[in-house]
């Protein structure tokens, strides 16, 4: 374990198996049907690409990347698309894929904005929720796990860009959150 890790929460083994639930299921949901991941950049990378090598059906991708305006809009949600999609999703089956509801405050946003593209079918998938912590509703179609009110990384979620490549969720020790001090 790093020496910055307080505690790991869901291990790599605990990951992998909710992974490949979540990838049946939504090869069951879509079969005969097309298929589009979209991957919201940087916290879903890793969480997409293992979901998308259990997936047993044509399946494609695409990413966008978001940044929320700042403290000051915080509670509005609004988001800033660094990058949006490459090709129109009108009429098609898309599954957005996120690292971890929180609020739901972005995701909500997002989901309008997809919303008023059309596409045939819209659903969230999630590896992570954090219930406690939410102000709008958002439907999660396909979640990995329901966690309690603390900051993890790993799996693709960061503190200050670092931890993304720790292969389990996990809590920082309090010093490092605190001091920034970060390797
Ligand atoms: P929401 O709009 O749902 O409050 O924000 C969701 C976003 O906040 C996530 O996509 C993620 O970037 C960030 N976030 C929320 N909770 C955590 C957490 O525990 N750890 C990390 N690394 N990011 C989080």
């Amino acid at each position: 374990m790093m020496r910055d890790v307080a505690e790991i929460l869901l291990t790599r083994e605990e990951i992998r198996a909710r992974v490949q639930d979540i990838g049946y299921q939504i090869s069951r949901d879509f079969q005969e049907k097309d298929l589009l991941l979209v991957g919201i950049l940087k916290g879903s990378m890793i969480f997409l690409a293992d979901l998308l090598r259990v997936i047993q059906i044509p399946v494609l991708i695409d990413f966008m990347s978001i940044s929320s305006y700042g403290a000051a809009t915080a509670s509005s949600g609004v988001v800033r698309i660094l990058k949006d999609l490459e090709e129109p999703i009108e009429g098609r089956n898309v599954v957005v894929v996120e690292d971890i509801v929180d609020t739901g405050l972005t995701l909500s946003y997002l989901m309008r904005n997809l919303q008023s593209r059309q596409p045939k079918s819209l659903r969230i998938c999630a590896l992570l929720d954090k219930p406690a912590r939410r102000i709008v509703d958002v439907d999660i179609a396909y979640k990995g796990f329901s966690i309690e009110d603390r900051f993890v990384v790993g799996y693709g979620l960061d503190f200050a860009e670092h931890y993304r490549h720790l292969p389990y969720i996990c809590v920082l020790k309090d010093e490092v959150i605190k001091g920034g001090n970060h390797s």
